[in-house]
C-alpha cells in the first residue's frame, strides 16, 4: 500500500472518529459539493501505485477517458443513464480500501460492481464506481476440493477454470452474471436442487468493511461469523466490499440435459406435470419451465407454449420415463434429451445474456402453483400491453426446493428454505418503443405482480430484485431482517453502503 493511501485510510478513520463523537454518522451518499478535482487525482495516482502480485496496476477511468463506456454499461441497459463519477478498477484489497477511504473522506456515494447484472440498477452509481472485476483468479485445491476465487469472476470464469477438474460449485446460468452477486444474493442453477445454491457452498469469504479493514469471515465463532452469515443471502452491497470467496466444490458426472417445448395448447395441465415431476424427485432433476408467446405483438393463450429446460442427474431413457405424463399428454413440437458430460450440458444451458432494458419482479411458490394460478398468469400474459419484443420471460417456475431446503431458514441468510419454486415475471421492450409504452408495460407489470399474491409466497429473491417491490426489506429477508440489521450496525454502523434497498440500521439507531 503506498504511503499516500496508508495516510488517507488514517485520515478517513480521524474523520469517521470526528463524527462519531459528535454523534454524526458520516453521510456518506450525500454529494454535499461538487468533485474536487485534486480529491478525484489522488484517487487516481493512489490506484496507479496499488498492484496486485502480478503487478497489475488498479486504474481509475474518468469519463472520456478509453474505456469508460465500457465499464460504466450495466446489463440492464435501463439503468446505463446513470453515469458514475469515476469508475475505479480494483486489482487487489488494497485498491478497495483505497476507494472506501476516499469515498468517506470526500462524502461521495458509491456503488460495487462485479458482474453488473443487477436488475434493479444497484451496481449503478453518479458518484465513485467500484469494480472488483479485475479479482478474478481461481484457485482449485484438487485434494481439499477447496476453491479460492476472486471476486470478480463470473459464471464463465468459473467454467473454464472448473472443466478440466472433475469438480464443480452449483453457479447461474448466464455467462457474464458475477459470482459476487451470484453469492451474495443466494445463487440458483441447474444443480441447485440437487447441491444446493451457490451461498450454500461458501465457506469463506475475504471482504473489507466500511472502516478498511480487510477481514476474513467463515462460520467458526471470532472469525467474522456474522458477516460470513450475511455473505449466503443478505444480499450485494449492503455490508463491505468481498474481495475473494472459497468454497466447497463437489465432484460432478455426466449428466441428461433436456430443451423441451409443447405447442399452445393444454398449458395448465402441462405446467402442473412438470411441477409434479419436479416436487416428486428435487434431487434427480432441476427444471425451469414457463409459458412463453412464440411471437411478438399481442399475446393470445393460442399462441403460450410450454418450454421446461433443464438438467437431470441420470440417463436419458430414465429422464423420459420420468417425463412420460407430459411428453404422452401433447406431443411436443421440440423433444431435446441428450446424455452428455456435465460441462457439456452447462455449455448447453446457459442463457443468451442479452443486453437488454427490462424490469421485473419474483416470488416463491411453497408446493406447487395449481391451475388457478396458472390461469390467473394466462389471463395477465394475454393482457400485456405491447411493445415491440417477444416476451420471452413472462412468468418462469425455478426450481428451487430440494437441497435448498434442506437449510433451515436462519442458518444463512436466505430465508427462502420453505419453498420449491422461484417466480419471474419479466417485462422487456427495445429503444423502438416510445416512453408511454414502457409506462404502460410496467404498469402492467406491477397489476400482473399484486393480482398474483394469492398465489405466491409474500416473498421475493433479492437477485431478482424490483426498486417498485413494496414490502421489500420483508420480501427479500423475512424473519432474518432483525438479525441482518442488527450485523448492519456492527459492520457499518455509519451506513456507508447504502443504497435504495440496502440494509437499514436497527430502527433504534436510524
Ligand atoms: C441475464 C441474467 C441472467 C441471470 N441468471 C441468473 C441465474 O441463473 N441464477 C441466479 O441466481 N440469478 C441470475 N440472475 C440474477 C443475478 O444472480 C443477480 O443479478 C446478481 O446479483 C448479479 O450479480 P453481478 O455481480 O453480476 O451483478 P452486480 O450488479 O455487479 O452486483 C449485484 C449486487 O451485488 C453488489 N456487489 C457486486 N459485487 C460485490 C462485491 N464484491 N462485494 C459486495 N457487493 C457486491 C452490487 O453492488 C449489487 O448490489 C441473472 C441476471 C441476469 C441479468
Amino acid at each position: 500500500m503506498s504511503s499516500v493511501s496508508r495516510r488517507r485510510l488514517f485520515q478517513s478513520g480521524a474523520a469517521m472518529a470526528a463524527g462519531a463523537a459528535l454523534g454524526s454518522r458520516v453521510p456518506a451518499a450525500a454529494a454535499l459539493e461538487a468533485p474536487r478535482a485534486n480529491g478525484l487525482e489522488a484517487l487516481a495516482r493512489d490506484l496507479r501505485n496499488l498492484r496486485d502480485p502480478q503487478g497489475r496496476p488498479s486504474r481509475l477511468i474518468r469519463p472520456n477517458e478509453p474505456g469508460f463506456l465500457v465499464a460504466a454499461w450495466p446489463n440492464n441497459g435501463r439503468w446505463a443513464d446513470v453515469s458514475p463519477l469515476a469508475i475505479a478498477m480494483c486489482t487487489g484489497d488494497e485498491a478497495v480500501r483505497a476507494c472506501i477511504a476516499w469515498a468517506r473522506q470526500e462524502r461521495r456515494p458509491f456503488a460495487i460492481r462485479c458482474g453488473g447484472h443487477n436488475y434493479a440498477g444497484f451496481s449503478t452509481t453518479g458518484g465513485l464506481l467500484i469494480d472488483v472485476k479485475p479479482m478474478s483468479g481461481i484457485a482449485i485445491d484438487a485434494k481439499t476440493g477447496l476453491v479460492t476465487i476472486g471476486a470478480g469472476a463470473n459464471n464463465q470464469d468459473m467454467a473454464d477454470a472448473f472443466r478440466a477438474s472433475g469438480l464443480a460449485v452449483a453457479s447461474g446460468r448466464c455467462p457474464t452474471v458475477g459470482i459476487s452477486g451470484l453469492t451474495l444474493g443466494g445463487g440458483w442453477g441447474f444443480s441447485a436442487t440437487r447441491y444446493g445454491l451457490t451461498c450454500d457452498a461458501l465457506r469463506a469469504t475475504e471482504a473489507v468493511t466500511a472502516d478498511g479493514r480487510l477481514r476474513r469471515a467463515t462460520a467458526k465463532a471470532g472469525e467474522d461469523d456474522a458477516l460470513f452469515w450475511a455473505a449466503r443471502g443478505g444480499g450485494g452491497g449492503n455490508f463491505a466490499v468481498h474481495t475473494s470467496f472459497t468454497y466447497q466444490a463437489h465432484e460432478v458426472h455426466d449428466v441428461t440435459v433436456f430443451n423441451i417445448v409443447w405447442p399452445a395448447e393444454r398449458q395448465v395441465e402441462l405446467m402442473l406435470d412438470l411441477q409434479e415431476i419436479q416436487l416428486a424427485h428435487p434431487d434427480l432433476i432441476s427444471t425451469r419451465s414457463k409459458m412463453a408467446p412464440a411471437n411478438a405483438g399481442k399475446v393470445t393463450r393460442g399462441a403460450l407454449h410450454v418450454q421446461t429446460l433443464g438438467q437431470f442427474f441420470g440417463p436419458p431413457d430414465k429422464l423420459r420415463e420420468l417425463l412420460a405424463g407430459p411428453l404422452g399428454r401433447v406431443a411436443p413440437m421440440v423433444c431435446e434429451i441428450n446424455g452428455m458430460n456435465y460441462w457439456a450440458a452447462r455449455d448447453y444451458l446457459v442463457t443468451d445474456d442479452p443486453i437488454g432494458l427490462y424490469d421485473i419482479r419474483s416470488s416463491y411458490v411453497a408446493g406447487r402453483l395449481g391451475g388457478a394460478g396458472l390461469e390467473r398468469m394466462i389471463g395477465w400474459m394475454e393482457r400485456w400491453p405491447g411493445g415491440s419484443l417477444r416476451q420471452d420471460n413472462m412468468g418462469i417456475l425455478f426450481a428451487a426446493g430440494g437441497k435448498v431446503k434442506a437449510v433451515g431458514t436462519t442458518e444463512t441468510a436466505y430465508v427462502h428454505r420453505k419453498s420449491d419454486f422461484i417466480v419471474e415475471m419479466e417485462a422487456s421492450w427495445s429503444p423502438l418503443d416510445t416512453p408511454e409504452v414502457v409506462a404502460a408495460q410496467q404498469r402492467w407489470l406491477t397489476a400482473y405482480f399484486a393480482d398474483m399474491q394469492d398465489f405466491v409466497q409474500k416473498e421475493s429473491y433479492v437477485n431478482f430484485p424490483s426498486r417498485d417491490l413494496p414490502n421489500w426489506l420483508d420480501a427479500y429477508y423475512g424473519e432474518n431482517v432483525a438479525r441482518l440489521r442488527t450485523i448492519k450496525l456492527q459492520y457499518d454502523p455509519d451506513n456507508v453502503f447504502r443504497f435504495p434497498q440496502s440494509i437499514p440500521l436497527p430502527q433504534a439507531t436510524k
